[in-house]
C-alpha cells in the first residue's frame, strides 16, 4: 500500500495545504493499493507562483541549455521504464504490449521533443519585419487517466522546448505513474519552479489553474465536457487553450477489403487500450452488400480476443479503470440492445469464470445505425458498433456525421481510392490500412474531439506568440 503525501512545488517535494486523501485502485482486483493527498486551490496557487518567478530566467535559455535539459530528462525517465510499467500495470490494468508502449513513451516522446527543438525556427525574416516567436508564459498542463505519463512528458518537454514554464495538473487516478514521473524529473534537475506537479481534484486544483490570471495556457487533454468547461472559463483572462479531446472515430471498410486480411487492423483499432481510448474506432463501417461476410470474419475473430488479467502474456484487453466506467461500458451495452442494434460478440456481464476486477466482455454490435447512442457517444470501452452503408458517397457522409472529429481509419485494397476517401473525412488523422503513427506530423481533433495542435513544429507553436519587430 503505498502512501502519496507530496507535490512538488519550485524544486522541492512539499506537504500539501490540501487534506483529502484519495485511494486507488487496482483494477483487475478492485482492492485499494494506494492512497494519494491531493492538493487545493492554495497549492495551485504556490505553484503558479513558482512556474511565474521562473519563467523570466527561463525563457531567456538557449535552443543548447533547454536541449541538454530535455536530454537529463529523457534519460531520467529511460531508466524508470521498469517501474512505470508496475505502475501501470498495477493502477490501470493496461495489457502486456500496451502497458509496454506506455512505460516507454514519455521517454521516446521527449526525444522527439528535442527533434522538434532541434529543427525549429524561432525567427523567421517577412518583407522588413523580423517574426521572433516568443513563450507565451507560465502554462497549465491538466492530463487524463488514460495516459497520464505519457501526456506530463509530451505536454512538459514542449512547454519547455519553448521557453514556458508549468503546472501540471495530472489525473488524481493515475498518482503512482504520476509519482515515478516525478521522481524521475526531479533527477533531472531542472531549475526549481520551471515545472511544477499539483496532485488534485480537477474542479479543485484544475479550477484554479483555468481562473488564475498568472497562467498564459492551458493544454488539457481529457473529456469533451471538461475541455468546453475549460475554454469558458479561460476566456476570462484571455488563455491561450490547446484541447485534445473525446472521439468517435470512423473505421471505414471498402467493398474491395480482404477480410481476413484486415480484421486484426479492425479490431486492434477498435479495442486499443482495452477501448479506452480517444483514437478507439469504434464505429465500423461495412458496405452493406458484404455484411454478413463481414460478421462472421469479425465473430472469428473476437473469439480469440482475450478479456482477463493484464499481467498474463496472451491478454488483448484489460480491465475498466474503475468501477464507475465498468458501470458506464454495461449501461451502453444494454442500452444498444434497446435501441435495436443486434449483439454479434460479447454483451453484459464480466467475461467467463471472472468474477473480480472491472472487466467487460470484448463486445461487438451490429446492424445498428448512425443516429444510435451507441453510434453518437463516446463509449470508452471494449465496445464496437458496426453500421452497414450503400456506396462510398454513404459511408463518407456516416463518417462524418457525429460530433467527433479525431481519427479515422480506411481499409481497402485500391490505394488510390482509400486517399480520395480519406480526403473527404473531416478529422485530424486519417489512417490508410495502418495503424502506424508519425511523431513529426501533427496530433488533434475537428469540432468536438479539441482545438488545437499537439506534436511537432505545430505543438510547438501553440505555446509561443509571433512578435513581429521593424
Ligand atoms: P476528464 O475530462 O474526466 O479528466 C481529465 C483531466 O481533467 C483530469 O486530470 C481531471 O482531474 C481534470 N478535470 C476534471 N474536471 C476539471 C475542471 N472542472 N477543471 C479543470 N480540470 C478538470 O477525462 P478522463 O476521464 O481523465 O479521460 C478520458 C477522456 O480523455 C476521454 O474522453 C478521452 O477521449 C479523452 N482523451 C483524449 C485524448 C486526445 O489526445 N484527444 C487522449 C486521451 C484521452
Amino acid at each position: 500500500m503505498q502512501r502519496i503525501e507530496h507535490i512538488y512545488i519550485n524544486g522541492e517535494f512539499v506537504l500539501p495545504h490540501g487534506q483529502e486523501w484519495f485511494d486507488l485502485h487496482n483494477p483487475s482486483t478492485e482492492e485499494v493499493i494506494g492512497q494519494v493527498r491531493l492538493g487545493d486551490a492554495l497549492d495551485a496557487q504556490r505553484a503558479i507562483a513558482a512556474a511565474k518567478a521562473a519563467f523570466p530566467a527561463w525563457a531567456l535559455t538557449t535552443r543548447e541549455e533547454r536541449i541538454a535539459a530535455l536530454q537529463r530528462m529523457h534519460r531520467a525517465l529511460a531508466a524508470r521504464e521498469q517501474e512505470l510499467h508496475e505502475a501501470i500495470l498495477a493502477e490501470y490494468g493496461a495489457p502486456a504490449v500496451r502497458g509496454r508502449w506506455m512505460a516507454t513513451y514519455p521517454a521516446d516522446v521527449i526525444a522527439q521533443a528535442i527533434d522538434a527543438l532541434q529543427a525549429f525556427e524561432f525567427e523567421e525574416q517577412v518583407g522588413i519585419a523580423t517574426v521572433v516567436l516568443t513563450p507565451v508564459g507560465v502554462t497549465g498542463l491538466i492530463t487524463p487517466w488514460n495516459s497520464n505519463a505519457g501526456f506530463i512528458c509530451s505536454k512538459l518537454a514542449t512547454a519547455l522546448a519553448t521557453g514556458c514554464t508549468s503546472v501540471i495538473k495530472p489525473s488524481e487516478m493515475s498518482a503512482l505513474q504520476t509519482q515515478v514521473v516525478l521522481r524521475a524529473l526531479h533527477e533531472a534537475g531542472l531549475p526549481p519552479g520551471v515545472f511544477n506537479i499539483v496532485n488534485g481534484r480537477g474542479d479543485v486544483v484544475g479550477e484554479e489553474i483555468a481562473r488564475h490570471p498568472d497562467v498564459a495556457k492551458i493544454s488539457f487533454t481529457g473529456s469533451s465536457a471538461v475541455g468546453q468547461h475549460l475554454l469558458r472559463t479561460s476566456a476570462d483572462t484571455m488563455k491561450r487553450v490547446t484541447l485534445e479531446l473525446g472521439g468517435k472515430s470512423p473505421t471505414v471498410v471498402l467493398d474491395d477489403a480482404d477480410f481476413p486480411a484486415i480484421m486484426p487492423l479492425v479490431l486492434q483499432a477498435g479495442f486499443l487500450n482495452s477501448g479506452q481510448a480517444c483514437i478507439a474506432g469504434t464505429r465500423i463501417l461495412v458496405p452493406r452488400t458484404r455484411l454478413a461476410e463481414f460478421e462472421k470474419v469479425a465473430q472469428a475473430h473476437v473469439a480469440q480476443i482475450q478479456s482477463g488479467d493484464p499481467r498474463k502474456a496472451d491478454t488483448d484487453i484489460g480491465p475498466m479503470v474503475s468501477q464507475k466506467q465498468w458501470e458506464r461500458v454495461q449501461r451502453y451495452i444494454q442500452l444498444g440492445q434497446q435501441e435495436g442494434a443486434r449483439l454479434l460478440a460479447g454483451g453484459e456481464g464480466r467475461p467467463e469464470g471472472l468474477h473480480a476486477g472491472w472487466f467487460v466482455k470484448p463486445t461487438i454490435f451490429t446492424d445498428a445505425n448512425n443516429q444510435m447512442r451507441i453510434s453518437r457517444e463516446e463509449i470508452f470501452g471494449p465496445v464496437l458498433t458496426i453500421i452497414p452503408y450503400e456506396d462510398d458517397a454513404a459511408a463518407i457522409s456516416i463518417a462524418n456525421d457525429t460530433d467527433y472529429g479525431l481519427s479515422a481509419l480506411v481499409l481497402g485494397t485500391n490505394t488510390e481510392r482509400c486517399g480520395r476517401i480519406a480526403r473527404q473525412i473531416n478529422c485530424g488523422r486519417v489512417l490508410i490500412n495502418t495503424l502506424a503513427h508519425e511523431p513529426r506530423a501533427p496530433f488533434g481533433g475537428f469540432k468536438h474531439s479539441g482545438l488545437g495542435r499537439e506534436m511537432g513544429k505545430w505543438g510547438m507553436n501553440a505555446y509561443l506568440e509571433p512578435k513581429t519587430l521593424i
